[in-house]
């Protein structure tokens, strides 16, 4: 069966899995899917925040690559082109030394995501300080940071597709809880 949007998240996935997503889009049920693992939006709503919970899980994890500069919110980011957020080294002369700046974006659209998803981002923003490819060793340091990464990805990556599928219909129903993001 052809869905009516192509899965454009899931294209590195297995046919198999990609119609079994046509098939819960089919029955509308891909957001009680979602609803039922993931029920918590996060309290990470600012830069500020956001910049906290990428240095606590970088000391936890990754405490010995260089200092990010700047961790943001970046409502321009086009959310497929670099899977989902994007990681700069960006070279600029200040005074005389050449300095290189480490940044990381994070596409809007996780402020209003579920914590778990917010965290996989997060994740594989801070592997690529270290592995700037998708290979091996990428995915490692990802799963030592958040053992279910492989999991997280593909739910928000259905979340992602429901999104879109969804747009002028409802979002999920992920109650708010104060549970703030870990
Ligand atoms: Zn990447």
């Amino acid at each position: 069966m052809k869905p009516a949007a192509p899965l454009k998240y899931l294209g590195a996935y297995a046919p198999a899995l990609q119609a079994q997503v046509c098939e819960l889009i089919a029955q509308d049920r891909l957001g009680e899917y979602l609803s039922s693992r993931y029920q918590a939006t996060h309290q990470v709503s600012n830069d500020k925040a956001l910049r906290l919970a990428a240095l606590e899980l970088k000391d936890r994890f990754m405490r010995n690559t260089p200092p990010l500069d700047k961790v943001v919110y970046d409502s321009k980011l086009q959310v497929l082109r670099d899977a989902l957020g994007t990681h700069t080294t960006v070279s600029r002369v200040q005074g005389q030394r050449l300095k290189s700046s480490r940044e990381i974006r994070v596409a809007t659209v996780f402020r209003d995501a579920p914590a778990e998803f917010l965290k996989m981002i997060l994740v594989h923003e801070l592997a690529h300080l270290k592995e700037s490819d998708h290979n091996k060793a990428f995915y490692q340091l990802c799963t030592h940071m958040a053992p279910d990464y492989h999991q997280l990805e593909l739910d928000l990556r259905l979340y992602l597709t429901f999104l879109e599928c969804g747009k002028a219909k409802r979002t999920p129903d992920l109650r708010p809880s104060d549970k703030g993001f870990q």
